[in-house]
Order: C-alpha cells, then structure tokens, then sequence
C-alpha cells in the first residue's frame, strides 16, 4: 500500500493528529473531470458598476445560479467582485462590504475572481485604490480554505469587460480547470481573438506542436489539447521514441522524434509542417532539463546544456518558424517556464536562469507577435508532480509539496489546463504574461 504524507493525513489518526498539531490537511482539489460546467453555484456577483450587470448576464448565461446578495445563501460556490469603477480606497470598502459573511461560506473547491482595472492610471486616488486590489487578492487566496482559489483579472483601459479576453479569463479562473492557479492576478490588455463556436472545443480547427511530449506535464499538454480539439503534433527525443508512439496512438496525435537542441531542429519542424500541408496556430515549448547542483560546484556541462535545452533552442526554433509560411493566425507561443525563475532556487542556477529568460523572451515576443495577431505567454508550474520532481530527495520534496496555499503538489493537468487556455482565441488579450500555476507558493512574489 502506497503510504505518503496525503494518505496519513486524509486517514482517521491522520485528521486527529493533524487537527492537534497543526499539520497541513490539503483538500482533494475538484478538477475538470470531477466538474465540468464552468461555474460553481451558486455564484454571488458583487459591484456597483453598469458592467457589473454584464458580467452578471454572462453567468447567468453559463447557467450560473445567480445572485446580488448573499445573506440568504447557505453556502456559495463563486464569488466575483467587479471593481472597475473605483476611484478611492473608499469605493473599494463599500463594493467588499458582504464579502466576509459570503466568504466563510464557501464550498470545497470554491472560486473567488475579482476584475478591476490595470493600476497604471496617473491619478494616485485611482492608482492607489487598483493597485490595492492585488495584495487584497492574494491575501484572500492565503486565506482560503477547502480548496477554495481566489484570483484577479486586471484589465486595461479601453478594453471593455465584455470583451472576449475579460470572458475567457472569467471563464478559466471559474472552472474547476485552474484548480491549482491561486493568488494570480492576470492582465487582460487586449480585446482577445473573439469566443470559440464551442465552448466544449475551445481549440476545434487548431494545430498545435506540444515538445518535450513523451511523458510528463507535456504528455498532459498533448491530451488536453486534444481533449480541446486540436489537431496535435507531439515531439519528443529519439530516445523516448516508444512512449512517444504510444501517446500518438493513444491521442491521435503526429509524433515526431527529434532532438530540439539540433541546428536544423526548426527547419525540421517547418518541413513536417509543409510536407503535412499544415499551419500552426499552438505552439507549447515544454520540453525542459534540470542539471542541478550548487552554482560554486557546477561546470560548464551542466551550465550549457540546460541553457540549451530550456532557451536557447527556443529562440532558434522560433526564429525559423516565424520566418517560415507556416504560422497560422491567432497564433499562440506558450513556453514553460518556472517559479525557481522567479524566487530561486538553491542548487538550479543554470535553470532559474534559464526559466526567467523564458519571462524575457515571451515579454520581447508578444508586441512582435501582436502585429500578427498572436500572443506569447509563458506558464510558471511550481511544485508538480511528474518524474522530474519525483527525483527530489524525500525530505526536501514533502517541504516543497506544502509550500503552498493549497497545501500539496499541483497535478501535470494543471499545468495542461493553463497551457491550453493560453493557446486559446479568448486568450488574446494576454500578452507576453506568466502566469503561475502553483497553488500561490509561499516563495517568490
Ligand atoms: P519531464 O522530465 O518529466 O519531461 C520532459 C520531457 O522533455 C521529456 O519527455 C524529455 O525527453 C523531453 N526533452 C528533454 N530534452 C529534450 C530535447 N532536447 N528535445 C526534445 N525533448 C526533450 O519534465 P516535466 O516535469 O514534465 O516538465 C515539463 C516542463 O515543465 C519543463 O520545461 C520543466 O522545466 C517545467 N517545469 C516542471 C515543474 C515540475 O514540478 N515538474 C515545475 C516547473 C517547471
């Protein structure tokens, strides 16, 4: 019998024993094959601005169970607070006024999004009273319990909130799917590339490439999009040929054994394209190394070849793809970075290195893209459980594992849900953004 830190505590003397000492009790997060429908009900919508009835209109018409106040209510599965209008820190106190007696009585697995307006305007008044709503946000995210997530959508001015990148992101931060996206504030500051014929098949029509596809978070990533829709095109090394195979059975997917580190790796990759007669409108940059050891011990073996592997063949491949006639409109780069690229990480010099340079490129990408019509993002996992994180000694694993709000390692489908929204049209409005899908971790911003 498998007997890990989850099962104990999820056990009878485990739930004793935590309950006396403390001990971190994660909630089996509710995932999209456990919910499927979009919203949690019922959902209490609070705010005083005109598009606050808008956003009201769009749950109802995700058959959301809808209400304006929540005193009646016994328990609550979502809560959006529209904030756009305010103006001073005041405004904001009376919009939050029945937040607390509706937030203690959230479900397991609830949802919390607030939307508010990007805190870049010139007025300190109205900067001050945007600018608070993220640290807000993220105290409501470390304060949550049963699984409940709490996440910001911050839009630009000038992009309405009945915008299809405001309803996506809604949409997304709603569902069951960002289970492990918590304490995020996500800028929406465009007004995206429309809604999908069907929300079932938000990637219908789309081709995507996926790398690094043979196991892991990216395998995850090649079933989701599939799940979505696409057409999808998983790469992976010769070595993990057969694994390959196997998902391209599994999938339907086009496999293609390649190494994305070789020169030609991008011309490789056009020529498929061409030869198939096909465009890509995804393409995931998953496939990703670790070669860790302290920076004073590590050579230059280790150094390079995770520089390569993590950014270095990137930039080449998308060099020669975007060069090339096979890129498709609303194009969409997703690249895998890391929170070790944004709070560090003892002992991973070379990748943390290598996964903030994946936050640089996709920054320098998306006005590049943009002029086409495509967005880069990139998604930052933290602590997820695959075979890369499986190789962590125990001890250490079991403390990254809790350093988070929700209390335990996020799933490779986690990561696959945020990848595949990103790759979506709604997703338009993000650009060159991280989003981080690691159930608020304790360290780092
Ligand atoms: P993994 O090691 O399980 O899988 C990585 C895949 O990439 C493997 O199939 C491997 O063969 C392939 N790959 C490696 N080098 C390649 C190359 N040169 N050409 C083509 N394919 C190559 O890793 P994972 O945990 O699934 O991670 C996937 C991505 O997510 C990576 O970029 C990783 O850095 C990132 N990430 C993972 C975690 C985590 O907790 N697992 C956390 C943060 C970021």
């Amino acid at each position: 019998m498998k007997l890990d830190y989850t099962t104990f505590v999820r056990s009878a003397p485990g739930r004793f024993i935590a309950g006396k000492t403390g001990l971190p009790q994660p909630t089996d997060l509710p995932r999209y094959e456990d919910r499927a429908e979009p919203i949690l009900g019922p959902v209490l919508v609070l705010g005083t601005s005109d598009e606050t009835e808008r956003i009201a209109e769009q749950l109802l018409a995700w058959d959301g169970d809808v209400r304006r106040h929540g005193d009646d209510l016994d328990r609550i599965g979502t809560i959006v607070v529209v904030l756009d209008e305010i103006a001073t820190p005041t405004d904001t106190s009376s919009i939050l006024r029945g937040l607390p007696a509706a937030y203690k009585k959230m479900r397991v697995g609830g949802r919390i999004v607030t939307i508010s307006r990007t805190a870049d305007s010139p007025e300190p008044a109205v900067n001050a009273a945007r600018a608070g709503v993220e640290g807000f946000v993220r105290t409501l995210a470390k304060e949550a319990r049963k699984g409940t997530t709490a996440n910001g959508i911050v839009v630009d001015d000038g992009v309405a909130l009945t915008e299809s990148s405001v309803i996506g992101a809604l949409r997304f931060l709603l569902a069951a799917k960002s289970a492990f996206v918590s304490g995020q504030t996500l800028r929406v500051s465009a007004p995206g590339g429309g809604l999908p014929a069907r929300w079932e098949a938000p990637l219908e029509g789309r081709t995507a490439l996926v790398t690094g596809a043979a196991r892991g978070i990216g395998a995850s990533i090649a079933r989701t999009l599939v799940r979505d829709g696409a057409k999808v095109i998983i790469l992976d090394v010769p070595a993990a040929g057969s694994a390959l195979a196997d998902l391209a059975n599994e999938i339907g997917a086009i496999p293609i054994q390649m190494d994305i580190t070789a020169a030609d790796a991008g011309r490789r990759i056009v020529d498929e394209l061409t030869k198939r007669d096909l465009v890509l409108h995804v393409l995931v940059h998953n496939a990703g190394i670790t070669r860790d050891k302290y920076y004073v011990n590590m050579d230059e073996e280790r150094w390079n070849s995770v520089i390569d592997v993590n950014i270095a063949a990137q930039l080449r491949i998308n060099d020669t793809l975007l060069d090339s006639d096979r890129v498709g409109e609303e194009f969409r780069l997703v690249s895998l970075a890391s929170t070790s690229g944004i709070a560090g990480n003892a002992g991973q010099a070379n990748y943390a290195y290598s996964k903030s340079a994946v936050m640089g490129m996709v920054a320098a990408l998306a006005p590049i893209l943009a002029e086409r019509g495509g967005t880069a993002n990139a998604v930052a996992p933290g602590f997820i459980e695959t075979d890369m994180t499986h190789r962590i000694p125990p001890v250490q694993r079991e403390i990254f594992r809790r350093s988070n709000s929700l209390k335990q390692g996020g799933l490779p489908v986690d990561v696959a849900e945020t990848v595949s929204f990103l790759s979506s049209l709604p997703a338009g409005g993000c650009l060159g953004q991280t989003l981080r899908v690691c159930g608020q971790n304790l360290v780092g911003r």
